[in-house]
């Protein structure tokens, strides 16, 4: 499998790069992002009864194949652990009633579903990086939960430093106090004076510096990394196979979405041939990608207009992993995503209902996808709705999928509500919704007050450029 980028440039420095490449580089090297060149076809009834690290080591080895099966085998047994998800099935369906169940995926270590993917991607890394005598320098921008599951993820891993942008005073304190009480020596917590955006853009100019990325080694975890999207792929197939009785029956989901990484997976299991029928994409009140699906323009907001949510890990207005999905839709075109993206930076949008982009639109509307918006007082309800009829407690995030996931669902068709985090992570919200605390894991009793390590950056790649050249010294 050779990963192709989606601007049509050079991914690698080369027309196209093997898994392992994408997997340390984050961006190719044209401003894109890397796709694989095609979808290989899901093998519905061979997976079906295969056990979590069974049906990954399926899946991961058909898009990565410059590592050996058995090295990958090694690699998923030791990720997709009862120790470290909780359980033997790792995603867990958890049924709220007939036709309608969440897809558990946040019990992993920082309970939100992004451990998931970053579990595997730090023993990739760390074999890739051996194989290669290679060291990498991680940098990487989180709207919470992100940099959390990265840190857990690479902490104490051999050749790898992570440099982690968050946005000051942005995140819930529980959130906060999981990433800077880490004391890890290989471990870099920057607060950034500015929104997640900001940090975004922070970590794209730094890589966009060649010399720079060279001279240290950079690379990325962010929600870019292609090994991400592949990994939670794996969790739409178990989802399936435990929420329908057999093989071709239609099954509706709902992704409470931010930068698209998660939903993107879904778009990718159906695309190879996995019977999802509605990919119900939910916002909350940054609502850039529910006005795209509802009216075909696409008008990402500066950060100044990013509000700040009661479900702050979807606090985002440029979903990069957006242009994977447009890339599919304008029929894998790079040229077309280059022109696009120009647009964006010329005129701050285009709008796919133009005449001339009729035939892109159209595949839009035939992928699948629908959306819908959920603002803070429709995440109370949800959360009480749920906990009333179901004794059920969900995060905010979740609510918001399953606010507009239930908006959509039809009586015939089951509907899996993807619970992105547990509702320990925001208490406050949940609290304020219920009147009472979650509980948390034992591990993370007194977690807000143990000493935290950061640094206060302003929002400015030359910043955070001298901060990390003092410490690589
Ligand atoms: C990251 C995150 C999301 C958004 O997922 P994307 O892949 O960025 O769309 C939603 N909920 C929670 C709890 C998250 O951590």
């Amino acid at each position: 499998m050779r990963y192709l980028s989606t601007r049509g440039g050079l991914i690698g420095g080369q027309t196209s790069a093997p898994f392992s490449t994408v997997l340390l580089e984050g961006l190719a090297s044209d401003g894109g992002l890397s796709m694989p060149e095609n979808y290989p076809q899901a093998e519905l009834d061979a997976w079906r009864s295969l056990s979590y690290p069974a049906l990954c080591l399926e899946i991961v080895s058909r898009f990565v194949d410059d590592i050996p099966r058995e090295a990958l085998k090694a690699i998923i047994d030791k990720t997709y652990t009862p120790e470290i998800f909780g359980s033997a099935e790792i995603t867990p369906v958890r049924e709220l009633e007939p036709g309608l169940s969440l897809l558990c995926v946040s019990n992993g270590p920082t309970l939100a579903f992004k451990d998931i993917a970053l579990q595997l991607l730090g023993h990739l890394f760390e074999y890739v990086l051996a194989r290669e005598g290679r060291v990498i320098n991680i940098l990487g921008a989180t709207s919470g939960d992100t940099g959390s599951s990265a840190e857990y993820a690479m902490r104490g891993k051999n050749g790898i430093k992570v440099f982690m942008l968050s946005p000051h005073k942005r995140m819930s304190a529980f959130q906060q106090a999981q990433m800077y009480a880490l004391d890890d020596p290989n471990i870099f917590n920057l607060a950034i004076e500015g929104t997640f955006d900001c940090c975004q853009d922070i970590v794209k100019a730094v890589g966009g510096d060649a010399a720079f990325k060279t001279q240290y080694h950079l690379g990325a975890v962010n929600s870019i990394n292609w090994a991400r999207v592949m990994a939670q792929i794996v969790y739409y197939f178990k989802g399936y196979f435990a929420a329908t009785q057999k093989n071709g029956e239609p099954l509706d989901v709902a992704v409470p979405s931010g930068n698209f990484g998660n939903i993107l997976a879904a778009h990718v299991a159906k695309r190879m041939g996995l019977p999802l029928r509605r990919l119900v994409l939910a916002t909350n009140e940054n609502d850039v990608l529910d006005e795209f699906f509802k009216s075909g323009c696409y008008r990402p907001r500066p950060a100044e207009e990013t509000h700040a949510t009661s479900s702050p890990s979807m606090d985002i207005s440029r979903a990069s992993n957006f242009e994977r999905y447009l890339y599919d839709c304008v029929g894998r075109d790079g040229v077309t995503v280059r022109k696009l993206w120009e647009q964006l930076t010329q005129r701050g949008g285009f709008d796919l209902t133009e005449p001339k982009y009729h035939a892109y639109w159209q595949r839009i509307q035939a992928s699948g996808f629908v959306s819908g918006r959920s603002t803070h007082a429709d995440r109370l309800q949800t959360i009480r709705e749920i906990y009333r009829r179901y004794g059920v407690m969900i995060d905010p995030h979740t609510a918001d999928g399953v606010k507009v996931g239930l908006e959509y669902r039809e009586t015939d068709v089951p509907l899996l509500c993807v619970e992105t985090a547990l509702p320990a992570k925001f208490a406050a919200t949940i609290e304020e919704a219920l009147g009472q605390t979650p509980s948390r894991p034992a591990v993370y009793a007194d977690i807000e007050q143990r000493p935290q390590r950061y640094a206060v950056l302003p929002a400015d790649a030359e910043a955070v450029k001298a901060f990390m050249r003092e410490q690589l010294v």
